[in-house]
């Protein structure tokens, strides 16, 4: 994060000697505004707390599926293994990033997980 940003933004920690590896101070979830979104540092590399989002509704906050989401075909598409879903269309032509649509997808999977726990 402080790589990306010029000021410094978050707390570093120092490398372990055990394993060489960064230790990873982030304890929280921390939005960054950046020009077409945000960046979301968190503690965990896929886990995240935004238990708030239902996995349903994950695709409104991938901004640029916005224009695309009403013109699938189904009103309650998933963009998965749907047919003529206007999400997997953009991607071919190369109007969304594929990498955007995997963390959608990989997200939506956390999500889901979380969601079945509370049941
Ligand atoms: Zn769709």
């Amino acid at each position: 994060m402080n790589c990306l940003f010029e000021e410094k933004k978050t707390e570093e920690g120092t490398i372990s000697e055990k394993n060489q590896k960064g230790k990873n101070t982030t304890t929280s979830v921390t939005l960054y505004p950046i020009q077409e979104g945000y960046i979301a540092d968190t503690p965990g590399f896929s886990t995240f707390s935004i238990e708030e989002i239902e996995s349903k509704d994950l695709a409104q906050y991938f901004i640029e599926f916005r224009p695309y989401l009403k013109k699938c075909e189904y009103i309650d598409c998933q963009h998965e293994k749907e047919e003529n879903c206007a999400i997997k269309k953009a991607i071919e032509q190369g109007k969304i990033e594929k990498q955007r649509y995997e963390n959608y997808l990989a997200i939506k999977k956390e999500l889901r997980k979380k969601e079945e726990q509370k049941w």
